[in-house]
């Protein structure tokens, strides 16, 4: 049980009106105003109060928590008028981590929303005639490049009685339409497509990724009914054609982003489904997920197919992520049949779904890179491209530095296992996680710096990593510690060489 609470402890709090009278706060009320400060007093006030009734301070407590209570009212006051949001290494080896942020963007995509989002732009505007213009024709024309003009013949022409074209011609071009994110860009391609109608997709496909997409869902918003079709493991073309019927408005694909099927399972490719969509003058859309525009095989992950390669194959919307492989902003994109996207575009959610002008300043120079094929400018992908001796190479820099610093010891050690005060430090091989629903079971191998501490445990020391400033984020795996610099910029290595040696 806990002791009653002696009423006195309350009455030798401060009021307000006193704090905000005692000179050392003269300083903040000065800089902070004294609203500010009056309201940084109350929390302290109420802090205390509450350690009180919860039995936590006594009358020393209470005598040294008022002897600190400038400092406190101060160190609330910095907290409130600094950001909540704020940087932290990324020292877990997952390169698309959503929790953190997903792709950082490249550093031409920051220049280009400082200059688009300071001042006023064409966004909406031609210049040159002086007329509202479309938003989305920024992008558009890089997405053009860098799927339609090197899709050649392998798209497939529609036939035009297919779904009734807003031009009424047979189009082969791609375009491409920007939403929020691809949970946004899924819902409107299903919403204009599949609306008062039936959208067949395959039961091993109803996929839920991350906390609230759930493809269920999503349907049921798009105010098309759901028809599954085959099993969990295993769905064939055949039973895709027997769910056909004439309330059928669309074939559905989703990428299984974040789980594999594996053992006795069956998937027709995509190929197959096209045939069908076209015999049967229904769309197939694909949910690609992750959305890559280079080819993942250069970096040794195989099985994980571009915008391009679904596009080739004949799927005529494919709708992808931004902050994904694609290593952009947040955003969702359509891309596919102009026909379709035409009318996705004539679709009011459209216009709820929009994107601002920073995103499109964001995405429009991430493409630019793409169409440079200066890959490295990507940050995303410039840590997929990086070896396991790159990374060796840092690790074991970043060992010596923290041997080397004050609290290391060891003279003579080999770099590959420093020991300073009480913090050991070995180098081991282990694997980069790409993430973000990419590629579930894609690793990259990578070297890693295990640490482990005497008297802590490694959630303890990674809690400590974590209190950091920066904070540091790392992985625990077998009681140990692991740092993964292939997602540490280079530049910050010295930063978590010094937090490292801190601890
Ligand atoms: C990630 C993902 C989504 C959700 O995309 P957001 O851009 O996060 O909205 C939807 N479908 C698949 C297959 C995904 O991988």
């Amino acid at each position: 049980m806990k002791a009653p609470v002696n009423p006195g402890l309350y009455r030798k709090l401060p009021s307000v009106d006193e704090l905000l009278r005692v000179p050392e706060l003269a300083p903040s009320i000065a800089q902070a105003g004294q609203e500010a400060v009056a309201e940084a007093i109350r929390a302290v006030l109420l802090r205390l109060r509450d350690e009180i009734s919860a039995g936590q301070l006594d009358e020393s407590g209470v005598e040294l928590a008022l002897s600190g209570i400038t400092a406190a009212v101060e160190r609330q006051l910095r907290q409130a008028l600094s950001y909540s949001l704020r940087s932290v290494i990324n020292a877990t080896g997952v390169i698309l981590h959503t929790n953190i942020g997903r792709a950082p963007v490249a550093a031409a995509a920051l220049d280009h929303i400082r200059e688009i989002g300071g001042a006023y732009s064409n966004l909406e505007f031609d210049t040159a005639d002086g007329e509202r213009g479309q938003r989305d024709i920024h992008v558009d024309r890089l997405f053009r490049k860098l799927l339609s003009d090197r899709v050649g013949p392998g798209i497939r022409r529609i036939p035009t009685q297919t779904i009734p074209a807003q031009s009424g011609t047979t189009q082969t071009r791609v375009s491409t339409i920007v939403v929020n994110n691809n949970a946004a860009a899924v819902l409107l391609a299903l919403n204009t497509l599949g609306e008062g109608g039936e959208v067949i997709v395959s039961r091993g496909e109803l996929i839920e990724i991350g906390e609230s997409f759930r493809i269920p869902d999503i349907l049921a918003k798009s105010n098309a009914l759901l028809r599954e079709v085959g099993t969990t493991n295993r769905t064939r073309v055949s039973d895709y054609e027997r769910a056909i019927t004439e309330n059928t408005r669309v074939l559905l694909r989703v990428h299984r982003s974040n789980f594999q099927i594996t053992g006795f399972t069956e998937q027709p490719r995509l190929e197959e489904l096209a045939a069908l969509a076209r015999k049967h003058h229904l769309p197939l859309v694909e949910d690609l997920g992750s959305g890559s525009l280079f080819d993942l095989a250069s970096v040794g992950v195989s099985g994980e197919p571009s915008v391009l390669d679904s596009l080739r194959a004949g799927v005529d919307v494919v709708t992808y992520s931004g902050d994904k492989l694609l290593g952009g902003p947040q955003a969702g994109m359509l891309s596919g049949r102009n026909d379709l996207i035409g009318r996705m575009r004539a679709n009011a959610l459209f216009r709820a779904l929009r994107v601002d002008k920073l995103t499109y300043a964001a995405l429009e120079a991430t493409l630019l890179v793409y169409v440079k094929q200066d890959h490295d400018s990507i940050p995303a992908v410039r840590m997929m491209r990086l070896t396991k001796e790159d990374i060796g190479r840092r690790a074991e820099a970043l060992a010596r530095k923290i041997r080397a610093s004050p609290f290391g010891r060891s003279a003579g050690v080999p770099p590959a296992t420093v020991s300073s005060r009480r913090l050991s430090v070995e180098i081991v091989d282990g694997e980069s996680v790409i993430g973000g629903g990419a590629a579930p079971s894609a690793v990259l191998p990578t070297r890693l710096l295990a640490l482990s501490c005497d008297g802590l445990s490694a959630d303890e020391l990674a809690k400590n990593l974590r209190l950091s400033d920066p904070p540091v984020i790392a992985r625990v795996e077998e009681g140990r510690v692991l740092i993964d610099l292939r997602t540490v910029f280079p530049q910050q290595d010295e930063i978590v060489a010094q937090i490292c040696a801190r601890l």
